[in-house]
């Protein structure tokens, strides 16, 4: 059987950035208040005392965007010093990296994802849903000084909108070719703005590999990650690139994660809602943390059933209804 040692944390479900595929339109989205937000102890108490005895040894810091939680630094502090922490990475969209990715190294971070969508400002802002000064500059900015201080791997994530920056497939791979970076396609799934992805659709990872292979060849390649993204590289590039086919291909069976919202929520799988656990109200109301350890035990072992749960016509509590940077993308 799988196991199931990934564990990926979001850290405050808002964000500085509203990207059109990741928010829907217009609609203001509810937030959770700050009181009901793990604090720092909350989250170090429970990757203690739940996660890690039952198995966790691999961590992912997300969001929303993790770097607007002020702890962030802390948060990764703790965790990394943790002696069962095999891996402590973040997924950010490196608006805040001039400013934090020092601190963050140092504080023992040593993986990071950036979404990059666009090498052109005018495309990157209007995924981002920004209408001020163009934030591509500091973004890009913020990659450069993330590599200047040894983050490695380094890799950035592009999810593929038809008619949006489908024609910038060449020129984001080509960013492999000098630099040791990783540059991961991603397909866009029907969650957080089911509108664009009725209007615009998806490109398959394939339709992407094709395009490239007819460029420039590809050869098969590694990099080391907990995901589960089809790793190959550009003969002679210095870096590879990734593609996550969720919607091509299935790989729930495969699946070695779960994830914890930012106000407490242990969701097992991405796509549905099935057996979620409330461990924050539980940790409030002083339920024994042998008690919690032992409900988180009993999901793992109905984990393999409830990754298929959403392939089940009707199923109640199915996928969307909550956005990536609401569940912890
Ligand atoms: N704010 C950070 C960022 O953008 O990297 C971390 C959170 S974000 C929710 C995590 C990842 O989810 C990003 O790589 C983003 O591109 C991806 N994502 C969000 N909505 C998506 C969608 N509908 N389809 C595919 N990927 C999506
Ligand atoms: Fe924010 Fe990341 Fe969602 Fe963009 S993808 S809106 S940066 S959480």
């Amino acid at each position: 059987m799988n196991v199931v040692d990934y564990l990926r944390i979001s850290l405050i479900d808002r964000c500085n950035f509203r990207c059109t595929y990741c928010m829907p339109d217009g609609d203001e989205l509810s937030y959770v208040l700050q009181q009901d937000l793990l604090t720092q102890t909350e989250l170090l108490t429970l990757i203690r005392e739940v996660f890690i005895p039952v198995g966790f040894t691999r961590f992912r810091l997300t969001g929303g965007e993790p770097l607007l939680r002020p702890d962030v630094v802390d948060i990764v502090a703790e965790i990394a010093a943790l002696p069962e922490t095999q891996d402590i990475a973040m997924t950010t969209n490196g608006f805040l990296l001039v400013e934090k990715a020092q601190a963050l190294y140092e504080a023992g971070l040593r993986r990071i994802n950036i979404s990059l969508d666009s090498l052109k400002p005018e495309v990157f802002d209007q995924i981002i849903g920004n209408r001020g000064r163009s934030r591509w500059q500091h973004v890009w900015q913020g990659i450069l000084k993330a590599y200047e201080v040894g983050f490695n791997p380094l890799k950035l994530n592009v999810v593929v909108i038809p008619g949006v920056n489908d024609a910038e497939v060449l020129e984001l791979a080509a960013l492999s070719l000098e630099r040791e970076w990783h540059i991961r396609f991603i397909e866009f799934m029907p969650i957080g703005n089911h509108d664009l992805f009725q209007d615009r659709g998806w490109v398959s990872s394939e339709a992407l590999r094709q395009q490239i292979r007819s460029h420039w060849g590809l050869t098969d390649g590694s990099v080391r990650g907990n995901g589960p993204a089809d790793v190959f590289q550009i003969p002679g590039a210095k870096g590879t690139l990734g593609f996550i086919s969720q919607m091509s291909e299935c790989f729930c069976d495969r699946c070695n994660r779960m994830r914890l919202s930012a106000d407490g929520w242990l969701r097992p799988c991405l796509l549905n809602e099935w057996g979620q656990l409330d461990l924050k109200t539980a940790y409030r109301a002083g339920v024994p943390l042998a008690d919690i350890r032992q409900q988180v035990q009993e999901l793992l072992a109905l984990k393999p059933e409830i990754n298929f749960k959403q392939r089940e016509s009707g199923a109640k509590g199915t996928t969307y209804s909550r956005t990536m940077s609401q569940i912890g993308g």
